[in-house]
């Protein structure tokens, strides 16, 4: 037996608690996992309170993210011992997830933890600030140096934000950070903001062009946000967009990618091809610094995770949240 969060839907409402759960119970696949911590991610919040169907079925464990040691495999790649983590494939959602002490995937879903994290520094990563490095070396993808201007990221206070804010501080760029709390400015400079911005100033509906202001942007809030960092993009800027925070929709115009050539690129890390994985991974390892990643993190215990996922919903979580699932 093991402990985990455990997920069932009894009539139409999804029902969270700490649960001991039998091993056999474990999906099918030729990799287990030993679980040392979990993260709790903005889709990890959605599953456990259902705020939004992302549990495909039930009894789910949740936890999009983990981070442990291969304790039995029938995948050559993975022998006993192997440090690995794990960022979506649609565990947590369609597959049992890392909020639990033990976890079954698929051997192409794993990837070698970068010896220079731990456990627990790998989840206060986790698919957040994964999807962070996703959207930075998207922008650099598409050209964008320091050089060409600032760089916004909104949802700044975040967990995806958080990151991005001190990813491109670290590559030089003049990150400007977009938040909607205020006491969070002294938080986000110490990450490397050089400016704060009011996320009012970005969340009603906009022009469909508006004064140029960023070279590049960052934005997980979707809706009418993203819509006005479009419109506020520099000549032939790039924004990555990864996130809904504020709303699924986009209520734009064409007008800043065909009259300034703006390009809008999309971020998944759910199905990323594992070479994009490796590469973001092996990016984070280079260039996070362990201080800076400790300052944005708060580690909790798995009992607390089923308490903080409405407060993350709610935006009030700073950073990132890690799971000791023990
Ligand atoms: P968090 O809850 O940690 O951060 C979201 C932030 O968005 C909040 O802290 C808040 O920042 C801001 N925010 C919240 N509600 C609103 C609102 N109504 N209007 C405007 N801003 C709001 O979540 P994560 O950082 O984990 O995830 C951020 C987003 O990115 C989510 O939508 C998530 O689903 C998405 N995501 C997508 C991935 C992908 O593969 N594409 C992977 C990972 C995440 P502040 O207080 O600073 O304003």
């Amino acid at each position: 037996m093991f402990r985990a969060i455990y997920l069932e839907k009894p009539a139409d409402r999804t029902e969270a608690r700490v649960a001991d759960v039998d091993e056999a119970e474990l999906p099918d696949y030729e990799v287990t996992v030993r679980v040392a911590h979990s993260t709790l991610n903005y889709k990890d919040g959605l599953a456990i309170t259902g705020k939004a169907p992302v549990v495909r079925r039930f009894p789910m464990v949740p936890g999009i993210d983990y981070a442990g040691r291969v304790e039995a495999s029938s995948d050559p790649r993975w022998q006993v011992g192997d440090e690995v983590i794990l960022n979506g494939w649609g565990v947590g959602e369609a597959h049992w997830g890392g909020l639990g002490q033990y976890a079954r995937a698929k051997g192409d879903w794993l990837i070698a933890r970068p010896a220079a994290f731990s456990t627990a520094q790998a989840m206060a990563i986790g698919t957040a600030g994964y999807t962070a490095m996703l959207c930075v070396q998207a922008l650099e993808r598409a050209g964008l140096t320091p050089d060409h201007g600032e760089v916004l990221v909104t949802g700044a206070a975040g967990g995806v934000g958080s990151v991005a804010v001190t990813l491109l501080a670290q590559r030089g760029f003049r990150v400007l950070a977009s938040t909607g709390r205020p006491a969070q400015a002294d938080y986000l400079k110490s990450l490397g903001a050089a400016e704060i911005i009011d996320r009012a100033e970005l969340s009603a509906a906009g022009k469909p062009l508006m004064k140029e202001r960023w070279a590049g942007a960052v934005d997980t809030v979707g809706s009418h946000t993203l819509a006005n960092v479009c419109a506020s993009t520099r000549y032939g800027g790039t924004v990555a967009a990864c996130g809904l925070a504020g709303g699924m929709d986009l209520p734009a115009t064409v007008a800043p990618f065909i009259l300034r050539g703006v390009t809008l690129a999309g971020i998944d890390s759910v199905m990323a091809p594992r070479a994009r994985r490796e590469a973001a991974w092996a990016a984070l390892a280079a260039e996070l610094d362990a201080a800076q990643l400790a300052a944005i993190t708060t580690e909790i215990p798995l009992a607390d995770a089923i308490a903080a996922a409405p407060e993350l919903l709610a935006g009030h979580i700073r950073g990132r949240l890690v799971v000791d699932v023990n």
